[in-house]
């Protein structure tokens, strides 16, 4: 049952260091208040209580045992957040937009997952976009596929092209679909769409709006997960709304106009946490040698004022694949500093422990004696 690798979900089960990763991926990532109680419980009875929410809008059950999958498998069914086989699954990857108003999204998202079952055999991480709120918010998160709001219109745009083509609801799902066809014929190599070039008579730029923050909004109320995670008891003390899942590590808790800040949430959009990403690191990551979501806090507060830092288990990055200002990446149980790239990239320091890290100026001016 169990498969390692890097996209787990539900029905392939990830093995980490706290135990089975269950990946789950909302219909037009929302939740119903019932289904985010249930989905709070399950975490609790049969996981270790910790809920992570991903950069794809997706949730996260930590620490399962594979004695556990039947009775899991069993809630998420009546849930209706099973797909029928493993397959299915990996292909109903969609990434919506949470700030949608009326049905035209949902039912978007209902088409395109029905029109996904004649979709060709693609990469583990090429993903489609709904992005049609009153404009599109998602151009910064990981898709290959978008159908977006323009100004006058919809439009299907393959990701790396700045423009689209015009659409309706009802034929976007299926000129989607297609285009994916394109890539899985012409990709050769490569696995994402940037910097693939389909035949599109692409003329049309999509109408773009900024990202959900923190705080009160016409929809509800958008609170922050300090690096995307929430213990199983704070989400089911926040439910009594349907919920929306965001990419920016928050939910949308529709129609709810204030609550009160408790630790684990974040409200207020300045707040520092909000530009630091940390990977699960040590010990709840087989691949990491060193500890991230401590460290993090601790230097939250010394985070030069629009700084962005990323501290990462590993060269792999999977908290924030995109460059960083500060990024420090675990090595052989010790610390790399990467200035304006990502985990991987070369260092400008190596080898530093926790204590260098926490010189008082240490993240203002790395080189300092
Ligand atoms: S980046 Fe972090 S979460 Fe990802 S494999 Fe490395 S240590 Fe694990």
């Amino acid at each position: 049952m169990t498969v390692r690798g890097w996209c787990p979900g539900a029905l392939r089960p990830m093995a980490s260091g706290d135990g089975l990763v269950l990946r789950i991926r909302p219909h037009a990532g929302r939740l119903t208040a019932g289904a985010v109680r249930a989905l709070a419980d399950l975490a609790q009875d049969h996981g270790n209580g910790l809920i992570d929410l991903g950069s794809r809008a997706h949730l996260q059950l930590r620490g399962l045992t594979e004695a556990a999958l039947p009775a899991a498998h069993a809630v998420l069914e009546g849930l209706g957040l099973l797909d029928p086989d493993p397959e299915a699954e990996a292909r109903r990857n969609i990434l919506t937009t949470p700030v949608w108003t009326g049905d035209e999204t949902p039912r978007l998202v209902a088409a395109l997952e029905a029109a996904l079952a004649d979709a060709p055999p693609l990469p583990a991480k090429f993903g489609f976009a709904v992005d049609t709120g009153a404009a599109a918010v998602l151009g910064g998160a990981s898709a290959d596929i978008r159908i977006e709001r323009a100004e006058r219109s919809l439009i299907l745009r393959a990701d790396g092209m700045a423009m689209g083509v015009p659409v309706t609801v009802e034929d976007a799902p299926h000129r989607a679909v297609e285009l994916a066809r394109w890539f899985a014929a012409h990709r050769g190599a490569a696995r994402r769409m940037a910097g693939l070039r389909p035949p599109m008579e692409a003329s049309v730029p999509p109408l773009t709006g900024a990202p959900l923050q923190p705080g009160p909004g016409p929809l509800g109320f958008c609170v922050g997960l300090p690096f995307g995670r929430i213990t199983a008891a704070l989400l089911r003390d926040l439910t009594g709304t349907p919920v929306r899942l965001t990419p920016w590590r928050s939910l949308l808790l529709e129609g709810v106009s204030n609550i009160t800040p408790r630790e684990g949430l974040i409200t207020d959009p300045a707040d520092p946490l909000l530009r630091i990403s940390a990977c699960t690191g040590t010990p709840g990551c087989l691949s990491a040698s060193v500890e991230t979501r401590a460290l993090a806090r601790e230097l939250a507060g010394r985070l030069p004022e629009g700084a962005t830092l990323h501290i990462s288990g590993c060269a792999k990055g999977c908290a924030h694949p995109a460059p960083a200002d500060l990024t420090l990446t675990g090595r052989e149980g010790r610390y790399d500093l990467v200035i304006r790239g990502k985990p991987g990239d070369t260092p400008i320091l190596g080898g530093l422990t926790r204590r260098d890290i926490l010189r008082p100026r240490f993240l203002r001016d790395p080189l300092a004696p």
